[in-house]
Order: C-alpha cells, then structure tokens, then sequence
C-alpha cells in the first residue's frame, strides 16, 4: 500500500481553504498510537471519510517523517489543532468500531493512574492479532525524483540497485532487501537513503486473525425437498456398474449421521467432509456426487473451542452452609459494590462463584472471572467448563494469538458471556459486565511488573467494575492485608467461610526444628529425619506427596571452597544457578548460560561446590534416598512446552507420581484427593526475604500449599522445616490464625508507614553506567523532596539486583498519605522532574520508570 505525499498536499490545501472560508465540515480524530511519547495525536479526517470515522476504530496515519502506524481513534471533534497543521488520516480500517466507549474511559484512567502513555495501554489491550503487523516495508520516496534533479544526489551501487528495483510502487521488507542485495545487514543502506531522502519507511499492514474453518458438505435444495430422492438415487446407484459402489457408500455414511427422517434443519447443518474421509471415503467420490447436483460443498466458521461444547453440562448443589454464604454475599452487594469473601481452602469457594455467576447471566448480564497466571490452565477451567460448556470463553497468555482475537470477537457478540482469564482480560470489550470475580484475590501475578502499564488487575477490576456499574466479589483464603484492611474500615463488603465442604478438617501443621537435627546429625542431604520417616509412611499408605521448595535449580549458585569465589553473570549482578541435568549455570534474570568452570577461575582450584538447593536437588536427593518412589518436579524448567503443566497435573491426579517437588507452582488452585502430606523447606529465607510484604508473602504461600493437604474425611499433614520454629509468624501459621497474623502485621505497617495506610511509586532510574544510575537518581531524590516535601521520597538506593541487562538500577520510594492527598497533582509534579531530569543533556540516554503501587 502505498500513500502519495503529493497528493495528501493538494487535499490539505483545500481543506485548509475550507476553514479559512469558514465552512465548518471539517473533522479532526484524536489517535491513539503505540509510541511511548507525551501528548495528543491530532489527525484531519478526509471529507470522504467523515461519515465514517467513529471512536474506537482503527486508522492508519503518517507519524513523524517516514513512519506510518496504525492507531485507535479517541474522540472524533471539530477542534483545530493550534499552532500546527493536522496531518491527514491515510486509511480507515474499521466501519465498525473495534474497542467501545467503555474500554476507552478505562484505557484513559489506567494510563493517568499508572503513569504511563496511553499507547502502551493499548499495547496490551488488543491482541496482537488485531494489531496490525509491524513488519517494516521499505518503498520508493516519489518526492525523491525532483531532489536528485536540483542536487545530483550521489547514490552508492547498491544503493542504485535497491532504489531501481522500488520504483513502481514496489515495496520490499528489510528479508526481500538483504537478499536482494546479498547484505547481512541493510542497516546501513536504509540509513543512508532514509538521510538522503531516497526512500519511506511504513509498516505492513495485514490483518492477522484467521478464523478457523470448517469444509462442509449438505444435501442440495432439490434433494432437501424431497428427501425420498435420496433412496431413489441410492437404488438406481446399486443397478449401476461396480465404479458406482463407493458413491453409494457416500450416500450410506450420509444417512448413518442424518438419517432421512431427521429433521430439516440438521440437514441444513450438514456434515463436515472429514467425516467421510475418516471412514476411507476418497474426495473424488464426495465431487462426483456435487457434480451431480446431490450435494454441495459450504464452509463454516467455528469456535476453537468447539470440542467442549458437545460435552454433557453438570449443575452443582451448594450445601446449606454455602447457600447460607452465598445469601450474605447478595445481601451485602446491595450496600456495597465490592465484597471480600475470606473463604479458607477447601471451603468451595469455587462452587459458591458458579452459583452468583448463574445469577447474573440469567439477569442477561456478563461476568469476568479472574484467575492468577498459573492456576488457570488447570482444573478450575475444567470444572467451570462442565458447568458453562460453550458460554465460556478462557483468555490466557498461552493462547495463540488466533485464539485470542477469537474471545474478543466472541465477547463483542455476547457469545461468551462469561470469560475466565487472567489479568490482561479486563481489557476484552465488555459491554454488560455485571459481576466480576477476582480469585485468590492476594495473588501477586495480578501485578504486571514489565512492560508498562505495570497494573494491578485486582484493582483495575474495581474500575472496570465501576464503569459498568458492576460489582466485584474478591475471594481468597488468605486476604491480601490491603483488601482485608478495606474490608476492615467498612468500604468492601465482608464475608467469611470458614468451614470446609465435607466438613474436611483444615491440615495439623508441625515445625521441625532443623537446628536440633543439625546438631544430632539426623539429616539426610536437606532433608530432616521427620521429613523422611514422613514421606515413607506416606508413600507405604499410597497416599501422594507434595514437596515445596521455593527456588528452581539445583543450587542457588557454586563456589570454590579455597577462596570464595562464585561464578556471576557476565550481564546482572547475581550469581549464577547451577542446573544439574542440563549440566549448566544460568542467569535467571537474563537468561545468559555457559558451562560450569572445571576449576576456580580466581585461584585455580578444582574444589568447587554448590551452595543451598532448589527444586531439582530436593529431586535428586529424594531418588537417591527411596530410588522405588516416582518423584516429579513441575517448575518453570519442567513446564516450558504448552501442554507440560497439564500433563504433570493428569498424571498426579491419576496417581502415577507419588511425590511432586515444585515452585509456587504447586501451591496455587490445585485439588487432589489422595495428598495428605505437604513438605516445606528452606522457609527461613523467604522470612526474611528483604521486602515489607516478606511477612505476607510467606503467610500466603505456606497457608496455600498446606491447603493442599487433606480432603473430605482424610485429615492432611504439613511439616515446615525451619531453624526458627519460634518465629511468631509461624506460630501464626500452626494455629490457621489469619486474623492473629492480620494484627501483627497491620501493626507493623503503620508503624512504618506502608500500605495500606500509605502510597507507595517507586521511581527507577535505568542506566549504562554505576555512576550515572547513582549521580540521577539522587538528582532526582532531591529534586522530588523539594516538590513533594523531605518525608515523603525515599532513596536513593541500588535495586536488590543492582545490575540487570547491563543497566544499573537505582531506586527511589515515595511515600504518600492516603487521604488529603490530590494524587493527580503529585503524579503530574513526578512528571514535570523526571521529564525535567532527562532533559539535561547528560541524563539523555536514562531510562525512568515509575511502578505505582508496586508489589
Ligand atoms: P476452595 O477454592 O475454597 O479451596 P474448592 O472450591 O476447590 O475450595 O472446593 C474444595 C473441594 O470441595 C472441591 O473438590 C470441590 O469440588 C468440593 N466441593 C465444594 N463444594 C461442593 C458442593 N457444593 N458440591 C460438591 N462438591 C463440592
Ligand atoms: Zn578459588
Ligand atoms: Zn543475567
């Protein structure tokens, strides 16, 4: 596609008479475009398209010189941009609109509260199916004919080939070229002539989605009609030569699916025409048929998701104590607009969401289901699929983009009333939303750190929720402290569940004390004699296993024993994790690998040992110990492949693995029958992990993979190996005391000043070198205190990882109160000094991130 500057020109001449004329047709559309740059994106509409620009379809504009993007329009408006001339809207993509006037008040607020450009929201809002391709294309500049005339510009030969072979509107991606003129790379070339001013750069435009269709094969009108036809044909086939059998044989496979007698709109349906060449039916057969005017081919859009929907639905029963739950919850919905469930594990709080979400679609209206990242490719999607079958759309980062761009369509049609997702699918385009659901409410993957918007789903759903005038039931067993404290001051609703279906008894959490065995030498490798003798007994009773480690790898980093020295990335200031059966050491923050070294690389000797463990040595050490027991291991490394994670949870659930090691992993949304033994190690260090919410965390992850422990009639049992079992967080643990832990710890928040009674934005200063990140980063500490008052910044101080990728990392925390605050201001006054920082010509190539409410 190629877009003549020329003749843009002539028509903005004109538009531009018409204004001075004072003719008022003329349409400005504000765009929306991905790029992270400040400001409004004011774009002129063509006379011929002003009709037909709405708010919220795609368009295609030039953006600075050469580039050309697609972008969503804001608003569509009749105010002329002052100062400058409004460049043209080159192509208009949608009729209809692709994202409603919801979604774009949403977009506005995330960007404002977040502190990011509204670009980068729309960057994660739409799929990248509907994104149109960025494939860069190189094309012929036209104006470039009478430049060279005027200057004689010099042209290198390859420079001459490539141009020679544009002219004629053909366009070349940077592949075609570096073929072309058998170049590696065609940087340079593309520089030259984009200086010289030779040639435009744009963006391919295409649209990705393909939908995925069906061939299908129907009786013909004249056959419909008068089905008795179909018998005659069939007779008059069998007087035929032998050649006519296999034609029969299409007709008979005909009739065994949609017998004659069925009724006229399952004949109207059809059969897919893979269903005769399952049974050895060769296409020729199928044509000869069509030729004859019997059948006819047609094809059929499907949903990906098809094989669910032919599956039988359930209902569910609640007991009464649920009735009783779900009852408070409506009652309270009536006051508030959001509710907390405090619901502890086991209690069925996934059966209490299907009830209120049954309620509300028979109100007509849609529901929003939110899961944490990992628990949604598992079991609660399947149960919720029983009970919704085809109403159920799931969004989740591991779909194909196809299947993506499927649930935003299905969405926009209502087809999917109901969506299970994880934290980008508040951005579908909902237009009814009435309830939403965030589960395990606490989650921390609702936080997204990188890229921006670094957003919390959690609290963006209240938004959403807002703007749809919807309501948001937040469910966990161990509340996040902010939305406990909410519950707390009366702003959310409260309910509590605190029974178990079944009446399933909570599991008996023991602590062992890994300073005594120590000392009685009773350990084996990391493991304590009571985790031993535990697991064997376990495994004797056919009773499953589930061991928590929250540390991939096999050791945390090696060292040599003569002088100290650990191998480090050669990218990030962290040491290197030694994996054992890929036999490497790796960099879990930038990927970087090598071998581990034969010897030291300091002193040179070969007494190198590992230090601490992670998943794959609690795997290895246990197989050493009971080689008979099946022991598998599901983390990031064992679960890389698409269907990975679901194949480990089928085979635990069907009891072919007696002890599964792993991550958080395994602490989130699983249910199995036959576990009633949870191992914890190394618990310490997640405790004292540097980190105000280091408390929180550790209440959450233990409290949730003890819940995995025990059901029904079997009561579990936790052991948590800790060389401080006086520790009154884990005191708080043992006794299932949630509201103990709420005490303490809320204590310890506002004797600090952290949230909730405060606002935390952390500032991150990104540099190449160590001096810089520190020179601007206090810089701007003082620059921020000056505007926003000595109390309120922190800072500066190196990130807990100094250096990652090569950049250095340098921290600044503000601190803000809650109330009496105008947080609008305070964000616009962070602006204006970190604009004004990098203003400065040395801070230029500084990169400056603002993280609200980081987690
Ligand atoms: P939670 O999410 O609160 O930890 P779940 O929803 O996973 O609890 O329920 C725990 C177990 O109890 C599940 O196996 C679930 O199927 C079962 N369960 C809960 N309520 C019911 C019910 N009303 N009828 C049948 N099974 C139930
Ligand atoms: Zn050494
Ligand atoms: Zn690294």
């Amino acid at each position: 596609m190629l877009f003549k500057e020329e003749h843009i020109s002539e028509e903005t001449l004109s538009a531009e008479k018409n204004i001075k004329e004072g003719k008022k047709n003329t349409f400005f559309a504000d765009v929306i475009l991905p790029v992270p740059v400040e400001g409004r994106f004011t774009y002129r509409i063509p006379a011929e398209l002003s009709e037909k620009v709405q708010e919220g379809a795609r368009v295609v504009v030039n953006f600075g010189k050469r580039r050309v993007l697609t972008g969503i329009v804001m608003r569509v408006h009749q105010e002329a941009p002052q100062n400058r001339q409004a460049k043209y809207i080159l192509e208009l993509l949608d009729e209809q609109p692709l994202v409603n006037a919801s979604q774009l008040r949403f977009w506005e607020w995330i960007a404002d509260y977040y502190m990011c450009y509204l670009g980068e929201v729309m960057n994660v809002a739409l799929p990248s199916g509907l994104k149109l391709s960025s494939l860069s294309k190189v094309q012929f500049n036209p104006s470039f004919v009478a430049l060279q005339a005027q200057y004689q510009i010099p042209l290198s030969a390859k420079e001459q080939i490539l141009i020679d072979n544009l002219v004629g509107d053909n366009a070349l991606t940077f592949e075609q070229i570096a073929n072309l003129l058998n170049v590696k790379n065609v940087y340079p070339i593309i520089k030259s002539l984009l200086f010289k001013e030779a040639i435009i750069v744009f963006e391919e435009l295409k649209e990705k989605y393909k939908p995925k269709i069906v061939k299908k094969i129907r009786l013909t009108k004249h056959y419909l009609i008068d089905i008795d036809k179909l018998t005659e044909l069939l007779d008059a086939l069998a007087l035929q030569k032998r050649n006519f059998s296999k034609q029969q044989d299409v007709i008979l496979k005909y009739l065994a699916e949609i017998p004659a007698d069925a009724p006229i709109a399952t004949h109207q349906q059809g059969l897919p025409k893979s269903a005769f060449v399952k049974v050895g039916i060769s296409e020729s057969s199928l044509h000869a048929l069509i030729k004859k005017g019997v059948f006819e081919e047609f094809e059929e859009i499907v949903s990906r998701f098809e094989e669910y929907d032919t599956l039988p639905l359930k209902s569910i029963t609640l007991t009464d104590y649920q009735q009783e739950i779900v009852s408070q919850i409506e009652k309270s919905f009536q006051e508030k607009q959001t509710v907390l469930l405090h619901g502890i594990t086991g209690s069925g709080k996934t059966e209490m969401y299907i009830d209120l979400i049954n309620k509300t679609l028979d109100r007509g209206q849609q529901v929003l289901f939110l899961l944490p990242e990992i628990a949604l490719t598992t079991q609660i999607v399947s149960r919720l699929k029983k009970v919704f079958g085809a109403k159920l759309g799931v969004y989740h980062s591991r779909f194909s983009d196809n299947e993506r761009v499927e649930i935003w369509k299905g969405v926009w049609e209502n087809r999917f009333p109901i969506v299970a997702g994880v934290r980008s699918s508040i951005f579908l385009p909902f237009n009814n939303l009435g309830l939403i659901i965030v589960d395990e409410e606490h989650d921390p993957s609702y936080k997204q750190y990188d890229p921006a918007p670094r957003y919390n789903a959690r609290d963006t759903a209240l938004i959403l929720a807002h703007i749809h005038q919807a309501k948001v039931l937040l469910g966990s067993a161990t509340p996040s402290l902010e939305s406990y404290y909410q519950a707390q001051q009366g702003k959310y609703g409260f309910i509590k569940a605190d029974k178990r279906f079944g009446d399933a008894q909570l599991p008996e959490i023991q602590l062992v004390n890994m300073s005594i065995e120590r000392k009685q030498k009773t350990l084996k490798y990391n493991f304590s004699s009571l985790m031993l003798q535990a697991i064997e007994e376990n495994v004797q009773k056919k009773e499953q296993t589930i061991l928590f480690q929250n540390r991939r790898g096999f050791a945390p980093h090696l060292t040599c024993q003569e002088c100290s020295w650990i191998p480090t990335c050669i990218n990030c200031a962290v040491s290197l994790t030694f994996h054992l059966a890929s036999n490497e050491l790796r960099c879990h923050y930038c990927g970087y690998r090598e071998s581990p070294p034969a010897s030291c690389l300091n002193c040179g000797s070969t007494k190198i040992k590992t230090v601490g463990f992670g998943t794959e040595k609690i795997e290895d050490e246990l197989k050493l110990i009971y080689p008979e027991i099946v022991v598998q291991r599901m983390d990031l490394d064992t679960t890389r492949s698409k269907y990975s994670y679901q194949t480990i949870i089928d085979d635990f659930a069907n009891q072919s693995i007696d002890v599964l090691v792993g991550t958080q992993m395994v602490t989130k949304g699983l249910d199995f029958d036959h576990v009633s033994l949870v191992g914890i190690f190394d618990i310490d260090r997640l405790i004292h992990f540097p980190d105000f919410r280091s408390h929180e965390r550790t209440f959450q992850l233990l409290t949730q993979v003890s819940g995995r422990a025990g059901r029904k009639d079997k009561k579990g049992i936790v052991l948590i190996q800790t060389a401080k079992p006086q520790h009154p967080l884990l005191q708080r643990v043992i006794s299932h005391d949630y509201e103990g832990f709420y005490q303490d710890e809320i204590a310890e928040r506002e004797k600090h000043f952290y949230p909730p009674f405060s606002r935390v934005i952390n500032i991150t200063v990104k540099a190449d070198e160590q001096s810089l990140s520190i020179e601007a980063a206090t810089e701007l500490t003082q620059k921020l205190k000056a505007v926003l008052g000595e109390g309120r910044v922190l800072g500066p101080v190196p990130a807990l990882i100094e250096k990652i990728r090569n950049q250095y990392l340098q921290n600044v925390m503000i601190k803000l109160e809650r109330d009496k605050i105008n947080l609008k201001a305070v964000k616009q006054l962070i602006k204006e000094q970190t604009i004004g920082l990098t203003s400065n010509r040395r801070y230029k190539t500084l990169h400056i991130v603002p993280d609200v409410d980081p987690m």
